[in-house]
């Protein structure tokens, strides 16, 4: 019974508009927070207008966040504002260039690859020490911010060439493979330090 509650609430839940937001001016885009902008998982519906033989159908993509489920150009609209707001456009510029040096595959289209680089951005991915990019882009960008990380010297079994990850990736690690500072691969390491 209780099962069947939940799953119903849940139901509710997810089909609820309450919470829908089609429209950037109905964000209060100064009190809004980076945090109420993370994704939390991309929705679709399609959406009936009209009656009759007149009904056409569009489809509505949409990212659940803590803001509401935010129309797709709503949300880069209000995270566009927010890395402004917050003087994160240096910062986003980085990851750019670093996600293009780096082969990272982050998207097909332009707003998709700027969908990623906001999204990168306002999580504050790059001071996450599970990142398997947090030793070169800090490396590179900021430098005094791996004076506090726990970093330890490897070197990889693919590319025999000494480098630094962090204790954090060594521990999300399941099967005992990081990923290779050189190539990026996840490879078995030694540890020298
Ligand atoms: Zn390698």
């Amino acid at each position: 019974m209780k099962d069947r509650r939940a799953a119903s609430e849940y139901r509710q839940k997810r089909h609820s508009c309450a919470d829908k937001v089609d429209r950037v001016e109905d964000l209060d885009l100064d009190a809004i927070s980076r945090e109420d902008l993370i994704w939390q998982h991309g929705t679709g519906v399609s959406v009936s207008h009209g009656t009759g033989r007149a009904k056409t159908y569009t489809y509505r993509s949409g990212v659940q966040t803590k803001a509401g489920n935010l129309e797709l150009s709503v949300w880069t609209a209000a995270a566009r504002y927010v890395v402004k707001r917050d003087g994160l456009e240096a910062e986003a510029g980085h990851l750019r260039e670093f996600f293009t040096q780096h082969g990272y595959r982050i998207g097909r289209t332009s707003g998709a690859r700027e969908r990623e680089v906001l999204c990168c951005c306002i999580s504050g991915l790059y001071q996450n020490p599970q990142w398997v990019g947090f030793v070169p882009y800090n490396q590179r960008y900021h430098p005094e911010a791996l004076k506090k990380a726990h970093l330890v010297r490897m070197i990889s079994v693919c590319c025999q060439t000494p480098g630094f990850v962090t204790e954090e990736q060594i521990a999300g690690s399941c099967d005992g493979k990081v990923a290779c500072p050189v190539c990026g691969c996840f490879s078995n390491y030694k540890r020298l330090s």
